[in-house]
């Protein structure tokens, strides 16, 4: 069956704990490799360099993008967000299936430049509770809090462009049903021609 690695963009509104599912995911099994962004933004207290992002000034981060070294990139309240192509492209190669934990800009230009990408956007069960996530996590101010539920009015729009709907209610449940789901992914039948094809021959008595 498929053994290619398959592109997958997991978005969510901000606090609906895409990054905590995606380290459960990463740490149960190994067919996953998380696809590092760069970033104009400051680093979060506890975040490293080439582990949460790849730090970049305005201008690093132009250069990167003047040399089509990302696949996509987009901004999101007020900084730069983007994919490095060589990791990815490297991981899907080495049949891994290969996570961006990006934004729905970024996630639908994936799409565009590659149709066959899995799209996951993960959400907590409420409004309310998807409030009470951002302020808990007590690393940002009110006014950064308020930006990105502003900007979560605006992803609510681009839901139904996802192929999944994943509901953060509990975290373990969640985990393997977005594990479940890349596992689906992989028996779709125009991701296994070769399979297919071969079948066909041997039928045939070739
Ligand atoms: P945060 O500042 O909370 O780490 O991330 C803010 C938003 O940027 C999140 O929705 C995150 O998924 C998104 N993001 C992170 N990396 C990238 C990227 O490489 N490209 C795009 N388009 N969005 C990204």
């Amino acid at each position: 069956m498929d053994k290619k690695g398959i592109l997958i963009v997991v978005s969510g509104f901000s606090g609906a704990g895409k990054g905590t599912i995606m380290k459960e995911l990463l740490k149960k099994y190994d067919n996953y490799a998380l696809s590092v962004s760069a970033t104009t933004r400051k680093p979060r207290p506890g975040e490293e360099e080439g582990i949460a992002y790849f730090f970049k000034t305005t201008d690093e981060f132009e250069k990167m993008i003047a040399k089509d070294e990302l696949i996509e990139y987009a901004k999101y309240v007020d900084n730069y967000y983007g994919t490095p192509r060589m990791y990815v492209t490297e991981q899907l190669e080495a049949g891994k299936d290969v996570i961006l934990e990006i934004e729905i800009q970024g996630a639908l230009k994936v799409k565009e430049k590659f149709p066959d990408t899995l799209l996951l956007f993960i959400t907590p069960p409420t409004v309310s509770e998807l409030r009470r996530r951002l302020v808990n996590r007590g690393t940002e101010t009110m006014e950064v809090i308020e930006g990105r539920l502003g900007r979560a009015k605006e992803e609510a729009e681009g839901m139904d462009r996802y192929d999944y709907l994943i509901i953060n209610d509990k975290l373990d449940e969640c985990v393997e049903e977005v594990h479940r789901i890349i596992e689906g992914e992989h028996r779709r039948s125009f991701r296994n021609q070769e399979f297919i094809e071969n079948m066909k021959r041997e039928l045939k008595g070739e």
